[in-house]
């Protein structure tokens, strides 16, 4: 190449150069002073109250070059492309715990502690508790009772003790046959009318579970008649009974509902949860239990 030519390919270049960089310059300029905030956005302690005549704030068009109006739409390009990209996966929010089921009382099951037993709902003749054991709680008798109810019973026994309160275990577990012969007894010596509501009928007696007791005071005033309501012995059952869970299960009032008289003196197990249920609610298990 001659140098002629050489010397304009170099100057044509050069030009080029000169021409991009001027280009740069004007739309990257960084001493190019920040755009005015709009109006909106002035903070409005900028203008003191006091000021009795405020500035007249000039048109933000007019003042505004336009090489402002790149840099932020430049900015703005940018963060919509970054609103493209894909969003890294948010934290999976921690799967609540499993809150706990619902505790749930078997009233059908034989050797449930909750089993529901009446004359509607009756228990078979040969049905025994396969885990009776002697009691010894105080008693005149040996009375027998299923192992769990009999050590709630007897810690309810020391807790009455320490407070002063006598307690007597009239009766405790009867099987199909004692039951049996109690209500001929009965049969001999009451009523029809009044026989039917006693707890003695077979097959429908919680005595037979082994879940239920007769209670009395040691005094032996008004034991299994209904003045026992009016003792000491039975305030302090019906304030604490259910702490070792046991109930009153034939309440007053609630014969309708349970099909049995009145009976303060006796009590049933029915576990320490459902006791409170019970006893908080003011329910009987017929009421606790209907469909
Ligand atoms: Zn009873």
């Amino acid at each position: 190449m001659e140098n002629k030519y050489r010397f304009k390919f170099i100057l044509i270049i050069i030009l080029a150069i000169l021409n991009l960089l001027g280009l740069a310059y004007l739309h990257f300029n960084p001493f190019q002073p920040a755009p005015k905030p709009q109006e909106s956005e002035a903070p409005v302690e900028s203008v003191p109250a006091e000021s009795p005549v405020p500035e007249e704030t000039e048109p933000a068009e007019s003042t505004q070059p336009v090489e402002a109006v790149v840099i932020p739409s430049v900015m703005q390009w940018v963060h919509d492309r970054a609103a493209d990209r894909p969003q890294p996966e948010p934290e999976p929010e921690p799967e609540p715990e499993p809150s706990a089921p619902a505790v749930w009382y078997d009233s059908w099951a034989d050797d449930s502690y909750q089993r529901l037993i009446s004359r509607q709902r009756p228990i078979d003749a040969s049905y025994e508790p396969a885990d009776l054991v002697k009691t010894s709680a105080y008693s005149d008798y040996p009375e027998y009772l299923r192992q769990d109810a009999a050590w709630y019973l007897e810690e309810m026994f020391k807790a009455a003790e320490a407070d002063g309160v006598k307690l007597l275990l009239i009766d405790g577990y009867r099987s199909y046959t004692e039951q049996r012969s109690l209500y001929n007894t009965y049969v001999q010596r009451y009523s029809s009318s009044t026989i039917a509501t006693m707890d003695c009928w077979p097959g429908a007696s919680e005595h037979q579970l082994g879940l239920a007791v007769d209670l009395g005071d040691r005094l032996r005033s008004c034991n299994l008649r209904i003045c026992f309501d009016s003792t000491t012995v039975s305030s302090w059952l019906r304030e604490h009974a259910w702490e070792y869970g046991w109930i009153e299960r034939y309440p007053y009032g609630k014969t309708d509902i349970t099909g049995i008289a009145y009976s303060p003196w006796h009590y049933r197990f029915v576990g320490t949860d459902l006791a409170k249920e019970l006893h908080d609610s003011g329910l009987t298990m017929e009421e606790y239990f209907a469909e």
